[in-house]
């Protein structure tokens, strides 16, 4: 049986983790940066999605071997020309503080009568301390009054998706991976790197060592990728 290859996700953020360990399955062994006590805490100091997830996906290639992958996400509420956007995780005064965040965005709509606002999430996939590619996608919805559902994180309870009467919160995580900004970007990302790792395994085979995992871990170089098909199989996210 072949082993899967390595993708390292450019988080501390245990929930981000988890949705995205679920969404790629058993495709890919997934590791997190709170699996590695060295890695550089990255300052997320860009004015957009994108320039974070560089400063995160680059900051971590450049410290390891193997396909990185970042995630930076948020909300975007039109009544609101955009906010909080990339400052998300701190709207409310502290940072990661979600019951703060969610209790500051119901401050700041109400009396609102536009609700319109999206999801959006931008993934950056590095090696070798290069960008490869980037993906951005969206999920539209409604702020709601009042925060409903236990499930998710961050502004789920608020958030309720169009096509949709109940909020990310109450459909659960299995609902909301068919159809979240992350999903969606998740799904491109995931093509990219079925192609990119079948190219590479038709290449030569690699005279590498194995190694420990942090210090010199394996690398999805010419070779030493197993087989994966050439594009992703129907039943992908
Ligand atoms: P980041 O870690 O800088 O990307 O901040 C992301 C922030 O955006 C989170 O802390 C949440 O407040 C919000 N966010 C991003 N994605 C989601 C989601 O899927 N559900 C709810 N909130 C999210």
């Amino acid at each position: 049986m072949s082993v899967p290859p390595r993708l390292i996700l450019a988080t501390r953020n245990p929930h981000k983790s988890a949705e995205i360990r679920a969404l790629l399955g058993d495709r890919f062994s997934v590791l997190d940066v709170s699996d590695c006590p060295e890695c550089p805490h990255i300052e997320e100091t860009g004015t957009t999605f994108l320039e974070n997830a560089r400063l995160k996906a680059l900051g971590i290639s450049r410290q390891l071997d193997g396909w990185v992958l970042s995630d930076d996400s948020g909300l975007e509420v039109d009544a609101l020309h955009g906010a909080p956007g990339v400052h998300s995780s701190s709207f409310g005064g502290q940072e990661g503080n979600h019951a703060l965040n969610n209790a500051a965005l119901l401050t700041a709509m109400k009396g609102q009568a536009n609700r319109c606002a999206r999801f959006r999430c931008t993934l950056v996939l590095a090696r070798n301390g290069l960008e490869q590619a980037h993906f951005s996608a969206t999920v539209e919805g409604q702020i709601l009054d009042s925060p409903r559902g236990d499930h998710g994180f961050g502004y789920d309870p608020l958030f309720q998706p169009d096509g949709h009467d109940s909020s990310f919160a109450e459909l659960g995580e299995a609902i909301k991976n068919t159809l979240s900004h992350r999903s969606r970007a998740l799904s491109q990302a995931i093509s990219f790197l079925y192609q990119s790792l079948a190219v590479s395994s038709e290449s030569p085979p690699s005279s590498s060592p194995p190694s420990p995992p942090w210090q010199n871990p394996t690398r999805p170089s010419p070779g030493s990728a197993p087989p994966m098909p050439a594009s992703p199989p129907p039943s992908l996210l």
